[in-house]
């Protein structure tokens, strides 16, 4: 109801938002009641007024008759209201279908899961839980499920779920460890041979099958001297007692095989260092001590033998040899010397007998800046009926050591080369050291014929 004031006040009426009497409409000054009176005529005039409404500040564009600002209000899209869901939020009615249908912590939800209902808050704790929501596998495997039972699945259901081998302790997919074991180098193996032995791996069997086991065959320690047995290791021992004989004698052909590769041996090494330009430069350390040692010999005469030499390449195989204490007419006064033809490698494309003039020298070792040195030489030709030039025989001994010599292999020399009062005159010993040449005129025999 509109109370009405003298008509004269009427221009300074406000209209609250309020109604009713019990709100007065006034001016700053207070009214006296007994002015006040209701006035329908007024009142109606007054309803009938055009306004705008209450929030055209705030953005309202609506504007009508006073009447029906009531009415406007309950759907002012400005209007300040409560929130229905009673979350004691208050807030512009435009702003109310944002707040109901994401902000309001009471508004009621279904999960589209699980299809219960919750309230806002609720339903944010519950999405990402909800245990009938269906989900892919995290490890990819490419299975979906509702998220109750995927715990299940990806410890003990999943493919790609990681398994440590239970050998090596590695991890693996679950899909890829069969074949990892099938590779796997602790994985558990049992030997071929059934031997019995535990905690056989893959990675150990080829060591095992080679070394450690019991039962695999293995040959007799001696194969290399020739004995053929095999047995299980067990019974090598067995063997070894029982073929001692045996052993014994193969091991004595192993020795003598080896003895007559060593004597070839030495043979080849000495025709390789042995010089091929007829020339031999013999150096015999410790003379005191062979001198000595010749001297105080009761029976033979000590001879001294050079490596073997060649005349010329491809020519006649040579040796010289020594008696420090002389033989022959020289034993016990002279250093004696001779030269022997040995059986050579091209014996058969060289004339026979040998042809060659031989010299023999010992070599004075005085220094030649101070003294001019006088080395004794001895020169001749061997002569064709002399029987020690003729081809030795095939087959004779290479090189033949301490004096057991066949008579076709006597060397031809001097016995009374020097003596033993010449050779300490000069410095033909030197440093307990002799050097002796012999060379082989070759040139000299080719320009003759
Ligand atoms: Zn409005
Ligand atoms: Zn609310
Ligand atoms: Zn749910
Ligand atoms: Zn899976
Ligand atoms: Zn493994
Ligand atoms: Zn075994
Ligand atoms: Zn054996």
């Amino acid at each position: 109801m509109i109370h009405a004031m003298l008509p004269s006040k009427i221009n300074q009426v406000k209209v609250s938002q309020q109604t009713g009497c019990d709100v007065t409409i006034g001016i700053g000054r207070a009214l006296l009641t007994s002015y006040i009176f209701p006035d329908m005529e007024l009142e109606q005039q007054i309803l009938s007024l055009p306004i705008r409404c209450i929030h055209s500040e705030e953005g309202c564009r609506w504007t009508a008759q006073n009447k029906l600002l009531q009415a406007h209000l309950s759907v002012c899209e400005f209007n300040v209201v409560s929130c229905p869901n009673r979350c004691s939020v208050k807030l512009l009615r435009r702003e109310l279908p944002e707040h109901l249908q994401h902000d309001c912590v009471k508004r009621k939800l279904h999960c589209d899961h699980c299809g219960d209902e919750f309230t806002g808050e609720a339903y944010e704790n519950h999405q990402g839980v909800c245990p009938e929501e269906s989900m892919y596998c995290e490890n990819k495997c490419g299975a979906r499920m509702v998220r109750r039972l995927l715990d299940q699945h990806s410890v003990s259901e999943c493919l790609k779920r990681k398994l440590p081998c239970r050998y090596c302790r590695k991890e693996f997919l679950y899909d890829t460890i069969q074949h990892h074991q099938q590779q796997c180098p602790r994985f558990p193996m049992q030997c071929p041979n059934r031997c019995g032995t535990p905690g056989i791996t893959r990675e150990t069997l080829m060591a095992h099958v080679k070394e450690g086991c019991s039962t695999a065959t293995v040959l007799c320690p001696f194969k290399e001297a020739g004995c053929k047995h095999k047995c299980p290791k067990t019974a090598v021992g067995r063997h070894l007692e029982e073929a001692t004989h045996t052993h014994l004698s193969l091991l004595g052909g192993l020795v003598n095989r080896q003895r007559l590769e060593l004597r070839e041996l030495r043979r080849a090494v000495e025709e390789l260092s042995g010089s091929r330009d007829g020339t031999l430069l013999w150096k015999l350390t410790d003379f005191s001590q062979r001198l000595q040692e010749a001297k105080s010999r009761t029976s033979g005469s000590l001879e001294l033998f050079s490596p073997a030499f060649y005349s010329h390449n491809y020519g006649y195989r040579l040796q010289v040899s020594a008696f420090p204490n002389g033989n022959g007419s020289g034993e016990g006064t002279h250093l004696s010397i001779y030269i022997r033809v040995l059986p050579g490698e091209y014996d058969g494309l060289l004339e026979w007998p040998f042809p060659y003039c031989v010299s023999f020298s010992l070599l004075d070792q005085s220094n030649p800046a101070l003294t001019k040195p006088q080395h004794i030489t001895e020169t001749f030709s061997p002569d064709p009926t002399w029987k020690n030039f003729q081809r030795p025989r095939p087959g004779a001994l290479g090189s033949v050591r301490g004096g057991c010599l066949d008579e076709s292999m006597l060397g031809f020399g001097y016995p009374k080369f020097l003596s033993h009062e010449e050779m300490r005159k000069r410095n033909y010993i030197r440093d307990n050291a002799i050097f002796i040449k012999a060379s082989i005129d070759v040139v000299q025999k080719i320009l003759n014929s």
